[in-house]
């Protein structure tokens, strides 16, 4: 079973066509990255995959769920999709813990020692953990991202999405970002990754997808192949 699979998806804005006859199967412990021009559909699918955005037509399934069946749990299937964003979106008035520990406390029903203890190990991970009692404002560009993806998997999602996670840190922070999702992808996370960091996509990368105008373009599970073209 895929963990993400789209049949013969379109998705309007109104009269505006952003995804057209999408076909994509991304299975469990896959990396894929999406790559494309601005506006050509990247964030649409995304925001798709985890519930932000409905699909207008076609099939849409999550884990096997099909989204648009009202049996579908949507918050499950928002618990098992995990989103790490470009602009990090961290809650400015809780300190890195807070953050990390509150959805896992909230909606996992984890006990306060509980949380804790597994958001040190998250924080070891992201090579962060004595910046537990910072606040976000505290913290750089890169080092507030890499706390995004500790919160993310605190959540312990089935599949984690990212949207141009490096697009707005300083060149000299992309990196660390890049090794954590690097160590998160050998962990066996599902993860689709919309960037345009190359290199990622080439070591890390088991697909590439190109996207234009809302189509898929070329899907390649020859990473090194599209590379040399
Ligand atoms: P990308 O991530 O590749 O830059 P997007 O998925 O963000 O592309 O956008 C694809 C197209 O859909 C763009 O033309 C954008 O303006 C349009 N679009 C995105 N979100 C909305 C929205 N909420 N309402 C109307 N149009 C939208
Ligand atoms: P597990 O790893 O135990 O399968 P899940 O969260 O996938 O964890 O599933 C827990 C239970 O919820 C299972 O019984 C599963 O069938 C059901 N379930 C999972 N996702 C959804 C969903 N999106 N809609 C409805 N039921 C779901």
């Amino acid at each position: 079973m895929s963990m993400i699979e789209f049949n013969n998806v379109e998705k309007y804005y109104g009269k505006f066509h952003a995804l057209k006859n999408i076909n994509l199967k991304i299975d469990q412990g896959e990396v894929v990255t999406i790559i494309g021009p601005s506006g050509s559909g990247k964030s649409t699918l995304l925001r798709c995959i985890n519930g932000l955005e409905t699909v207008t037509s076609g099939q849409l399934l999550i884990n096997g769920y099909d989204l648009a069946d009202k049996k579908t749990d949507m918050n499950k299937t928002r618990k098992n999709v995990g989103m790490v964003f470009q602009h990090f979106n961290l809650y400015a008035n809780k300190t890195v813990m807070q953050n990390i520990t509150l959805g896992p406390q909230v909606v996992l029903k984890q006990s306060k020692a509980q949380s804790e203890e597994e958001a040190h190990k998250l924080l070891e991970l992201v090579g962060l953990n004595e910046k537990a009692n910072s606040f976000p404002d505290q913290l750089s560009g890169g080092q507030q991202q890499r706390i995004a993806i500790a919160r993310s998997l605190a959540m312990k999602p089935k599949a984690l999405l990212f949207d141009e996670p490096t697009s707005a840190l300083d060149p000299e922070m992309i990196g660390d970002v890049l090794n954590v999702m690097k160590t998160v992808a050998e962990q066996g996370m599902t993860m689709v990754v919309v960037t345009h960091e190359m290199g990622f996509a080439q070591e890390v990368g088991d697909r590439i997808v190109f996207m234009a105008d809302g189509s898929i373009l070329e899907d390649h599970s020859d990473v090194a192949g599209f590379f040399k073209q």
